[in-house]
């Protein structure tokens, strides 16, 4: 009998019970604790940061990100329209409006799209991006690395540069993915903008249960959002607030879990990185569907792999359908943020490719307890419903 093989689950067979009863044992299941510092410590030095701050999630942390960038009420803020929603709801929090980007083949932002549009639709005035058609001031442009692939960070950092941009790079699925060429040779994804923020919920590649880190180019901006992220505490025994803080930080709990996971980092891509190429094997000579490629500079997390359909929707949902009954999950990539509901009226420029993938992409099952037959099984049952 065929088990279930699902799209994405989490892996723990490392110290995370021990690391968590620990944390029990020692009565330290809050907001404070060893765990924490550990955690932060280690995720630090995997990414050569001088520091990183442990949030209650990706969410939060970007969110705390968009803040500590001065996004104000009434600001605006570039943002990508296909990826997960998550990724752009802190602008309205923020009381900001987005503008979506389209993407280019790597399904991450379009430079080429940004920077005609900050070139065209805009005046930089006094250090400030103005947009001709709402009179708002663009304050930052939220880059995300999806699926693990890393977006063109050499291009954005210029056109930041030039146009005064904070760079938020949502790096919650690329933990572990750095460039191999390039001026950023040897960096990681989330440690070349202003910001970045990584994500442990339970679909990415190690998990907290949920919760989230955030690194800074700035220590004084890390310290500044820590300080938030624990409701802006003043004076410990007085409780003295000069700030609206957030109730943002992570438990000792998830650090706990989070310490062991990170552990297993490494090994994890390995499998993934193993998984995605057999996967190529085995259905690169099918007519018309294709791996999706991750960006040759880059060393990737291979996060999440996508298979792309050159066909109709009713053939990727009937794709989908179909494995559903053979037991294998699978999922259309997200629906596109500006056609969502609170995002409809939002500004957009020339989207184009995000709608073509959005159309074509399936992610296929990808955990890092995939073993070989099951890589070998999705394959098949792929194989047999496309030449059907
Ligand atoms: C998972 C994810 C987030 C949110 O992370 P949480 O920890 O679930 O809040 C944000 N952006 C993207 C692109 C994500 O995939």
């Amino acid at each position: 009998m065929n088990e279930f093989i699902p799209l994405s689950v989490p892996n723990l067979k490392g110290n995370e019970l021990k690391y968590v009863t620990e944390a029990v044992e020692a009565e330290w299941v809050s907001t404070g604790g060893a765990y924490i510092d550990r955690f932060e410590k280690d995720i630090a030095s995997y990414l050569k940061v001088n520091s990183a701050v442990a949030c209650q999630s990706g969410t939060a942390a970007l969110h705390l990100s968009l803040i500590q960038s001065e996004v104000e009420s009434g600001d605006e803020v570039i943002v990508p329209t296909l990826t997960f929603i998550a990724a752009v709801n802190p602008v309205k929090y923020c009381g900001a409006y987005p503008i979506f980007m389209d993407c280019d083949d790597s399904l991450t932002m379009d430079t080429a799209k940004l920077r005609e549009f900050c070139e065209n639709n805009c005046n930089f005035n006094y250090g400030k991006l103005i947009n001709k058609k709402t009179g708002r001031t663009i304050k930052a442009v939220v880059v995300v690395h999806v699926f693990g692939n890393l977006a063109n960070m050499s291009e954005i950092m210029k056109i930041a540069k030039k146009y005064n941009l904070k760079v938020v790079e949502d790096a919650t699925e690329a933990l572990g993915s750095y460039y191999t060429e390039g001026p950023y040779k040897g960096m990681f994804a989330g440690t070349i903008g202003d910001f970045g923020a990584y994500s442990f919920n339970g679909n990415k590649i190690i998990t907290t249960g949920g919760g989230g880190m955030l690194v800074a180019k700035s220590d004084e901006d890390l310290n500044k959002v820590k300080y938030l992220s624990t409701q802006a505490k003043d004076d410990l025994l007085y409780y003295i607030h000069d700030e609206v803080g957030y109730n943002y930080r992570m438990t000792n709990l998830q650090a706990a879990l989070g310490t062991a996971q990170l552990e297993k980092l490494e090994e994890f891509i390995k499998v993934k990185k193993e998984n995605y190429f057999l996967y190529k094997e085995l259905l690169g000579s099918i007519d018309g569907v294709k791996i999706l490629d991750f960006n040759e500079n880059v060393r990737s997390n291979y996060w999440f792999y996508s298979l792309l359909l050159d066909s109709t929707k009713l053939r990727r949902d009937e794709l989908i359908k179909e494995l559903s009954k053979n037991k294998i999950q699978t999922r259309p990539i997200w629906g596109l943020i500006h056609e969502q509901k609170p995002y409809k009226e939002s500004e957009t420029y020339r989207i184009k490719k995000a709608l073509y993938y959005h159309d074509t992409v399936v992610n296929i099952p990808c955990s890092s307890n995939l073993s070989t037959e099951e890589v070998c099984r999705v394959a098949k049952s792929i194989k047999n419903i496309l030449l059907k």
